[in-house]
């Protein structure tokens, strides 16, 4: 298979994409570090998402609340109590699995009759026991029970906790949002596929506060926009995204409506962002575990009510999984691996190259560097055959080559290359922005 996740984590090592955590010291488990070319992609994700969840919408309006919180906040959330997976063990190599990934039906299951499927003895699974995902941590220098607090596992409560301030400091009127992006950890006991299941990552969400009965038609707008979110802004290939349902079993305890925005990744199709009505559990929550009257006075109608919430959760570091594997492409035909991002999210959008080290063209191609960088990040090569510099740029998915040579001396053109069809055009330094520019759309 062309696509495979191995070859999509050696490019992304080989070209700065994404590092495993601690490599000098054998890594640490299911963590990933953005290298240069990574960093610079994620931002361009989070940037294009937060453009779309808030300045295009002038009744959503951002936060950034810490990671760690009151940990009363975890009690009223209910992820004290029942953000737990099921785990089991094989007693014969030590392998861990989640048991709802093993078998359909864990109350029901035999686990006399499980195999392993790593060392694949039959039998020898453990019951399962269940196993909190949150991590907890200590504030103050007293390890005791009353310091105890928690890296937050998800950025929602952060919103629904605040909810009122900023509702009375912004005088928002409902419907309105609050979109927030931020870390969130959880101590999954099988990480795997690479970014896609770690223990800390990124979650983009907006929480979006309705009138009760006006929730069904909040979810079905945010269902839709949220779904044309991936070909129409990302660029994604349309019918490698899908819905999926939750049926009554895997429903939240929160949620009255859940639907899991899905990708064909190449390990199978899987979640990248979930669209929930959360409909008044949380609010309620929280007025019952603060005291506090969280209820929104309706202006117009002199009603009080809790607002209803639509949640749309969304994983960065999953989004850029997918934004990397559908880039992937390995052109057999000019023996080269293509990253063909959407020019908007590339992390480099241009290398300028001199076609040789001497002659004033490194100055030339320094000049035109200076003159683009304001403009969009750019980068300058001299190193090795000009061949070798854009493959290397074909694989970081950088879209426009410009080439500095000889005729560039005489009458001010260069060539301009494009990454997908290797297509050239001569173009003149004074229409180059345009032209880039132009073709970045
Ligand atoms: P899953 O079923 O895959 O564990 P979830 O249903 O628990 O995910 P939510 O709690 O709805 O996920 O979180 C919203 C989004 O946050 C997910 O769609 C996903 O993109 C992201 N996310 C959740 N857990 C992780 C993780 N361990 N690593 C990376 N992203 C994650």
């Amino acid at each position: 298979m062309d696509k495979t996740i191995e070859k999509i984590v050696s490019l992304c090592k080989r070209r700065g994409f994404i590092f495993q955590s601690s490599e000098i010291y054998g890594g640490f488990g299911a963590v990933y570090d953005y290298g240069p070319l990574g960093t610079e992609l994620k931002n361009n994700i989070s940037q294009l998402w937060w453009r779309e969840m808030t300045r295009v919408h002038e009744n959503i309006v951002g936060l950034d609340s810490g990671i760690l919180m009151h940990p009363r906040v975890w009690e009223a959330s209910g992820h004290v109590s029942e953000f737990h997976d099921p785990l089991v063990d094989c007693k014969q190599c030590k392998a861990r699995y989640r048991a709802d990934e093993l078998v359909a039906n864990i109350e029901d299951a035999d686990w006399n009759q499980v195999k392993c499927s790593k060392c694949g003895t039959t039998g020898k699974m453990t019951s399962p026991r269940q196993f909190n995902l949150m991590f907890e941590t200590h504030v103050g220098p007293v390890e005791e029970s009353s310091s105890v607090a928690y890296l937050r596992p998800e950025t929602a409560q952060g919103i629904y906790v605040n909810y009122q301030l900023v509702q009375g400091a912004m005088r928002m009127k409902i419907p309105f949002g609050i979109a927030q992006i931020g870390k969130a950890f959880r101590n999954e006991i099988v990480a795997r596929n690479f970014i896609f299941r770690t223990r800390e990552f990124e979650q983009m969400e907006m929480q979006y506060f309705v009138k009760p009965d006006s929730d069904n038609d909040a979810m079905k707008e945010w269902k839709e926009k949220r779904f044309r979110f991936y070909p129409d802004s990302l660029g994604i290939v349309e019918n490698k995204v899908r819905f999926h349902e939750h049926g009554p079993d895997e429903l939240a305890h929160y949620a009255k409506e859940a639907w899991d925005i899905e990708y064909e990744f190449p390990f199978g199709w899987a979640e990248i962002e979930g669209v929930h009505n959360r409909n008044d559990f949380d609010l309620v929550r929280h007025e019952e575990f603060s005291g506090k009257n969280l209820k929104y006075f309706d202006q117009q109608t002199n009603e009080r009510f809790l607002p209803y919430i639509i949640e749309t959760s969304a994983g960065l570091n999953r989004m850029l999984l997918a934004v990397l594997a559908d880039a992937y492409w390995e052109d057999k035909e000019n023996n080269r691996t293509v990253m063909k991002f959407h020019p908007q999210l590339a992390p480099m959008k241009a290398v300028v190259c001199p076609l040789v080290k001497k002659d004033g063209l490194p100055e030339k191609a320094r000049n035109i560097v200076d003159f683009l960088k304001p403009h969009f990040s750019v980068l300058y090569d001299q190193q090795g055959s000009i061949g070798k510099r854009y493959y290397r740029q074909d694989e970081a998915g950088t879209p426009f080559g410009i080439t500095v040579d000889h005729q560039t001396i005489e009458d001010d053109t260069v060539t301009l290359r494009y990454r997908d069809t290797q297509h050239q055009d001569r173009v003149s330094t004074d229409k180059l922005l345009t032209a880039i520019q132009d073709n970045m759309a």
